[in-house]
This record gives C-alpha cells, structure tokens and sequence, in this order.
C-alpha cells in the first residue's frame, strides 16, 4: 500500500467512525524535514462539538480536520523512518527524544504505535509542551492507546493532538503501524489483516 492509499485507508475508517462522510482527495504529498506529508482538500469540517450546560464548558470529540491532520503527520512519520519493524528498544529511544513529553520514561504499548507515539510527542513539541506537563501513563486498552497526561494548565490544541493519535490508534496495527482496525477475539487488539491471527 502506497503512502496515499494508506491516507485514504485510515481516513475512510477513521470519519466513518464519527459518521461522516468522507469527501477528500489528496491533492500533493510534499516533502518536509517532517517526513512526507499528505496534503489534502476536502472532507467533513467544523470544530468539534462542545456543549454547554449550566454555563459548564464540556469538550466533545476532537473535529475532523484535525484527525485528518494528524494522519498526514503520522503518516509523515511512518515513512520517513521506513523501518517495518520498530527496535526492541523503541520506547527508551523515545523516551531519550522526548523527554519533555515522556516524563515518566517510556511508553508500554506494542512496537507498531512506535510512530504514533512519535507523532503525538512532535506535535506536542511543535505546538510547545505547557508547563508542568506530565505524560502519566501510555498504555493500551480495550485495543486501543490510551496516553495519560496532565499539566499546570494547557491550550485545547495539545489536548486535542493527544485526543487526535489516541483516536488514530484504533486504525493503526499496533505490531507493524499499518492500516488496521480494533478486532474482538481472545482479547481486543487492533491489527492489519497480515497480523489479525497474531494475537
Ligand atoms: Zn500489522
């Protein structure tokens, strides 16, 4: 599967989860010291939901566009590194890169999300870690990841960076970073079609 078909693959399943109907088309993949990145027009927009009540601010689900940009970032990463497999030490070399994310040392989850995780710390870093921010936890959970943080206080774009890769791990096999989804079984896990017996 090519880097766009993947694009295609993961955003198909990605917004018909949020029961929208995808619309896009990727218009260019342009080469960045990121990696390269799918660019695209089209697709469902508007800003997540947020509801009020009693004046209380609730935060909804992160909004469409912002999956989508997150994809193309973990896309960006996945082929950038080209590695199939990740090193059996991937998570202290994460860690190591990011330890203003990863505070607590590294992530226990399987070696696909490797470049997810990678995703989520560079967007962080990009957007700029807030102070106090803590990584408490990353883990998987009924199949998908499950990134445990809190900070002094942050902007809404870094919930919704941590929100958007969590979201994205229901789509991506967490043995190879492939395209996949979350299959029931023995246990929960979410696995491309060469790994869905591998559990
Ligand atoms: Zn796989």
């Amino acid at each position: 599967m090519s880097l766009v078909q993947e694009f295609y693959s993961i955003a198909g399943t990605v917004l018909r989860d949020q029961r929208r109907v995808p619309s896009i088309r990727v218009t260019a993949v342009e080469p960045t010291p990121a990696g390269p990145r799918v660019r695209w027009i089209g697709g469902p927009g508007g800003h997540r939901v947020v509801a009020t009540e009693d004046g209380t601010r609730w935060r909804g689900g992160v909004g469409p566009q912002w999956l989508l940009e997150g994809l193309s970032r973990y896309l960006a990463v996945r082929w950038r590194e080209r590695t199939p497999t990740a090193p059996a030490d991937w998570s202290r070399v994460l860690a190591g890169r990011h330890p203003s994310v990863f505070t607590s040392g590294g992530p226990y989850t399987g070696p696909g999300w490797a470049a997810l995780l990678a995703t989520g710390a560079e967007w962080i870093e990009e957007l700029g870690v807030p102070s106090g921010f803590e990584t408490t936890d990353v883990k998987e959970k009924m199949g998908t990841l499950r990134w445990h943080h809190h900070a002094d206080d942050w902007p809404d774009d870094i919930a919704d960076a941590i929100e958007a890769v969590e979201t994205l791990s229901a789509h991506v096999c967490d043995k190879c970073g492939a395209p996949g989804r979350t299959r029931g079984g023995p246990w929960l896990a979410t696995r491309c079609g060469a790994h869905a017996e591998d559990r």
